[in-house]
């Protein structure tokens, strides 16, 4: 159970909204989803976090592969996820994550990690050493990595990772600056922005990806703000979710937010440019991540095509890893 210092005791659960209501996972899919995971001792967010979306997304053999151990050295006041001294990093994990990606057959995969403020690089080379495994083992699959914000470390560890070139830098900045204090106490809003737009003067062919959750006393304008501030920081895809209050010690729910205002707020983000936006009460970072890689990938594509301004970057595949300069 989680040490929420920061939040008041005990807050009563509220009642989800018929919108929020989710089937019970029973699935065959999950089943062996699961049992994949626990033979390569293998940690997930959609079990940690307490997921929603774990029955839809095991049964399609989707899962969020959390790295670094079960234990964060942060004590969020919405994350499920356990607080306190974490173990020894398993160098074994890389490699089991390569195994579950190959033997799943994944197209795509979302890699996130707790917080490591106890490891002198904040576990950025356990993220390098995973996408390693995973370029070697599961070739076809693209990776999409969601990370920290390597407080204190944060340059050295992006230049390892971005050199390691995931396919999709995500980074939450998980709600807006006034809450700051309150729900991600151990945190920076400008600091988390700073990274991602430091992925990009990294690598400019990396997407950007960075989400908040909705419903947690925030105000219309603020969430305007917010993705005022990430198309500054260049940030290619944006994703809004309806926060549910894991237990009664976490930061309570003040709104639900109804399906039309979040798809009114994803045609206000769209106009922002964003290239891609998912903007539903179920929607997390990795809900359905890999088709949205697919179409946010077109839509750079169309942009490019089009002569688009923004983000001059070349495919991948025209990237020489030798040659760091795009093609003209
Ligand atoms: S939305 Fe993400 S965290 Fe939730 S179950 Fe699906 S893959 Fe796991």
């Amino acid at each position: 159970m989680n040490d929420i210092s920061n939040t008041p005791a005990r807050e009563p659960i509220r009642r989800k909204p018929d919108w929020i209501r989710v089937k019970a996972p029973v699935s065959k899919g999950y089943a062996e989803t699961r049992k994949l995971m626990r033979d390569l001792k293998l940690n997930t967010v959609c079990e940690e976090a307490a997921c929603p979306n774990i029955g839809e997304c095991w049964t399609k053999k989707h899962a969020t592969v959390m790295i670094l151990g079960d234990v964060c050295t942060r004590a969020c006041a919405f994350c499920n996820v356990k607080t306190g001294m974490p173990r020894m990093v398993d160098p074994l994990e890389p490699e089991h994550v390569a195994t579950a990606a190959a033997e799943m057959g994944l197209e795509h995969i979302v890699i996130t990690s707790v917080d490591r403020d106890d490891l002198p690089d904040g576990g950025a080379s356990q993220f390098v050493k995973v996408i390693n495994a995973l370029r070697t083992r599961a070739p076809n699959t693209t990776i999409e990595i969601l990370t920290p914000d390597f407080r204190g470390k944060m340059k050295d560890a992006l230049k390892a990772i971005c050199e390691a070139r995931p396919d999709v830098f995500n980074h939450n900045l998980e709600t807006v600056p006034r809450l700051y204090p309150t729900i991600r106490p151990g945190a920076r809003y400008y600091a988390s922005l700073r990274l991602l737009e430091e992925v990009k003067a990294n690598d400019p062919t990396i997407f950007t990806k960075s989400g908040i959750m909705l419903g947690l006393g925030e105000q219309r304008l603020e969430i305007h703000q917010v993705m005022d501030d990430m198309r500054s920081a260049d940030i290619d895809f944006l994703t809004m979710g309806q926060y549910l209050q894991p237990t009664p010690k976490h930061a309570k729910v003040e709104d639900f937010v109804t399906p039309q205002q979040f798809n009114a707020l994803g045609s206000i983000a769209r106009a922002k440019g964003f290239l891609q936006v998912a903007s539903s009460p179920l929607t997390r970072s990795s809900y359905h991540a890999g088709d949205d890689f697919a179409e946010m990938k077109a839509a750079r594509e169309a942009k490019l095509a089009k002569g688009g301004d923004t983000q001059k970057v070349p495919s991948k595949r025209q990237w020489n890893r030798e040659d760091e300069a795009p093609a003209a």
